[in-house]
């Protein structure tokens, strides 16, 4: 690609607009930095976009729950901070036992969640039948998370980049950066036959976050996750709480006007397109699961199906942090199905980085040099 003009001079160039990229360049902004932030397509446009809408902490790596924890707290704020929820809501999420072995685990969990200050109660067979009467004989035990809850995943990337360009970060959109390379002093990259530069640069680029860690000599195993998601119409509302089950072979919720969404298995896609397919082998099983968990929904009419393509690392984890190859150069990627609920806090993370060098969120699980030993 040939490009004339003199390029757009920034203080940080951001690759990928989805949660991750857009809250940092909100941050950034709100900080006084100039940021320009290109997105390939339409910000919000992949995973960040089209994801299941779980607000979770509960589950996660030990790793992760900080940056969860710090998450949540800007959830509960973002009317403030962005100017809309995000139809965020707190619906509390129940993560249910079908076994003894999956209750003991969930039993496991409540320490790793004391130690992180995640409030969690724990419901013997009973209790949980007691308070939540639609659920089906399968389920033994249960864990709620009364601080966890959904969102809508079409409007929370759109209202952060609203907050962002408003503080003055410039984000463009059908822009994919081709040409990217480190000069020895400043980052260049070219897209849409324009050219960029800046001392700082951030790869939140989500699955593609790999490539772009690869041309600057880092390898990080990625590889493409594509969670299979249903919706049926609308039923009375009667699911408060977002569901869960130990292991993760089907989630379900209920949206206030009453369609259930419900999640399970994997499609396929072709991220080089990209795009990306619902399998209905997996959606069959996940009716399955979904029916055994809460019986009513045997009279659930499915009237949509989809996928996305997220990255997944070897150890389920994001990559999160500096560059090991290139001074100024930040990842966030590959949040292996998980990165929706963490996407506010990253992008406050990676502000932290860019100028003032350090965070108080441990981030040596995330390293991006962690798979070295391995490959
Ligand atoms: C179906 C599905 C269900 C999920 N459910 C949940 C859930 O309930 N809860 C949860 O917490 N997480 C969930 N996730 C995971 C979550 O959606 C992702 O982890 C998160 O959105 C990733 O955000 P991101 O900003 O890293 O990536 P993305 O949202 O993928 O954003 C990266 C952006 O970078 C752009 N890009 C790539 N290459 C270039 C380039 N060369 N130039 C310019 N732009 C580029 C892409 O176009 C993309 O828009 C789900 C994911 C999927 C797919």
């Amino acid at each position: 690609m040939s490009v004339s003009a003199a390029p757009h001079e920034t203080d940080v160039l951001i690759v990928g607009g989805g949660g991750a990229g857009t809250s940092a360049a909100l941050h950034l902004a709100l900080r006084g930095t100039r940021v320009i932030l290109l997105e390939r397509g339409q910000i919000g446009g992949q995973a960040s976009g089209v994801n299941y809408g779980g607000v979770r902490q509960q589950g996660r790596h030990p790793a992760e729950l900080p940056i969860a924890r710090r998450s949540r707290e800007i959830w509960g704020r973002l009317p403030e901070l962005i100017g809309s929820d995000a139809e965020f809501e707190n619906t509390g999420h129940l993560k249910l036992a079908r076994n003894a072995a999956e209750e003991a685990d969930l039993v496991a969990y409540l320490d790793v969640a004391r130690d992180h200050g995640l409030p969690l109660q724990f419901m013997g067979n009973n209790e949980i039948h007691e308070t939540y009467p639609f659920l089906g004989p399968t389920v033994v035990a249960g864990s709620f998370a009364p601080e966890d809850g959904v969102a809508n995943p079409r409007l929370l990337v759109p209202g952060i980049a609203h907050a962002a360009r408003s503080a003055g970060a410039t984000i463009r959109e059908f822009m994919k950066v081709d040409a990217i390379h480190h000069d020895g002093h400043q980052f260049l990259a070219e897209a849409g036959g324009e050219a960029f530069r800046a001392p700082v640069m951030i790869n939140t680029a989500g699955f593609w976050g790999g490539a772009i860690a690869e041309r600057f000599g880092e390898s990080a195993p990625i590889a493409p996750f594509n969670p299979n998601m249903l919706v049926s119409e609308p039923m009375p509302y009667f699911i408060v709480p977002n569901l869960g089950v130990v292991g993760g072979n089907v989630y379900l919720r209920q949206t206030r006007r009453g369609n259930i969404v419900f999640g399970g298995g994997f499609g396929i896609s072709d991220p080089s397109v990209p795009w990306s397919r619902p399998l209905p082998e997996a959606s069959r099983v996940i009716m399955g699961l979904a029916i055994a968990l809460v019986p009513a929904l045997a009279s659930a009419t499915v009237i949509r199906s989809w996928t996305g393509i997220d990255g997944e690392m070897p150890d389920h984890i994001p990559v999160i942090g500096p560059s090991r190859t290139t001074p100024n150069l930040f990842h966030a990627f590959g949040f292996s199905g998980h990165g929706f609920q963490l996407g506010p806090a990253v992008g406050s993370i990676l502000a932290e980085l860019v100028l003032d060098g350090r965070t108080d969120i441990p981030l040596d699980a995330f390293r991006i040099d962690r798979f070295a030993a391995v490959q």
